[in-house]
């Protein structure tokens, strides 16, 4: 079952840069920094009003972010939708014919799991399921 809107991500060349803009512009003073090496990203993520916002930036190369800012630059990568049961929810999406780029969760940030479906299956829009581990 999905639960709520858990976050949404941006895709940013400069995590630093681009993070003091929003802390500007949102008066922003909790925050969480961190890598996440299985996604080769960087993120900072904090919260306006009770959404969560999370800048993401490449570590490396051949990171998903890298490939995404090459093709269409910054600005809003995916929305993350928290479920309960993410294997038994990735099981119904297969069976539904979704596609999806994760068969079965990965480790996201925030002590997550995680996993996309294809945007060729969501109308252009990258949706991450997650869920507590
Ligand atoms: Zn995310």
């Amino acid at each position: 079952m999905i639960e709520k809107i858990d976050h949404i991500g941006i895709a940013v060349k400069d995590l630093e840069n681009s993070f003091a803009k929003f802390k500007n512009i949102f008066n922003i003073s909790n925050y969480h920094q961190e890598t996440v090496e299985e996604q080769k990203v960087k993120i900072i993520s904090f919260l306006i009003a009770d959404v969560r916002i999370e800048l993401t930036a490449p570590t490396d190369q051949d990171s998903p972010i890298h490939k995404f800012l090459e093709k269409r630059g910054e600005g809003i990568h995916h929305i993350a939708f928290k479920v309960d049961k993410i294997i038994e929810e990735l099981d119904k999406l297969k069976n539904l014919g979704i596609n999806l780029i994760n068969d079965s969760p990965v480790d996201g940030a925030h002590n997550m799991k995680i996993a996309f479906l294809h945007p060729k299956s969501t109308n252009g829009v990258l949706i991450e399921l997650c869920t507590e581990k």
